[in-house]
């Protein structure tokens, strides 16, 4: 794909949308600076001229250019540099994936959240978080009480709605109960027929992708 100027432009927007809306969540929960520090690596050029070039302005670029290309060098190094995703985290010679600390872990919900929103546009429900963990979220080999942690936020998100999670209480109330107990809280009921239904999905996506 070629590089235009225009999707530059619209990919320049579209990172300070998503930005801004990072950021509100963020102040709801008590990390402002985490909030203007948001993915700041996706102006550098390595990320910023690979997804201008993939551009879709409906779906993530670096999904459409590992399927063209077979790698997206800018998620290689978004990943590496943003501790709020999980696969920063990702060490195969730890013995335990390790815990992602508090500010981080609640920027990774902040995010997750916004962009959920983002892409999902007017059509967005409450339980679209928690599907979007089922399906693509929970792959991730990330450590045990992080995944729990992000997993029970996404369920309360289903239950009672954004605004419920999106406060410095809630998080500092949840994290300690799921990642700072002495031992770790047991497994969160799995909505069944909600995994089958998104499990069933991703892997029809794969098998199209193989195509
Ligand atoms: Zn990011």
């Amino acid at each position: 794909m070629k590089l235009k100027f225009s999707n530059m432009i619209r990919h320049f927007l579209l990172i300070n949308r998503h930005k801004w809306a990072v950021f509100k969540n963020c102040v709801r929960c008590g990390i402002v600076f985490r909030g203007i520090v948001h993915d700041l690596s996706k102006f550098s050029p390595q990320e910023f001229i690979e997804s201008a070039r993939f551009f879709q302005g409906n779906r993530s670029p670096i999904g459409v250019c590992r399927r063209a290309r077979g790698v997206s060098y800018a998620w290689l190094h978004h990943k590496g540099r943003n501790k709020h995703h999980l696969e920063y985290w990702l060490d195969n010679d730890c013995e335990v994936t390790p815990m992602m600390p508090y500010k981080y872990a609640v920027e990774c919900v902040c995010d997750k959240l916004a962009a959920t929103k983002t892409y999902a546009g007017g059509s967005y429900t409450n339980d679209m978080p928690l599907r979007h963990w089922y399906r693509y979220g929970n792959r991730v080999s990330g450590n045990p009480r992080t995944m729990m942690f992000l997993e029970k936020v996404f369920l309360d998100v289903y239950e009672h709605g954004e605004r419920y999670v999106l406060s410095k209480k809630y998080m500092k109330r949840t994290f300690s109960e799921i990642c700072l107990a002495e031992q770790m809280p047991a497994p969160l009921p799995v909505f069944s027929q909600m995994y089958e239904e998104e499990r069933a999905k991703y892997d029809k996506m794969i098998a199209a992708s193989r195509k």
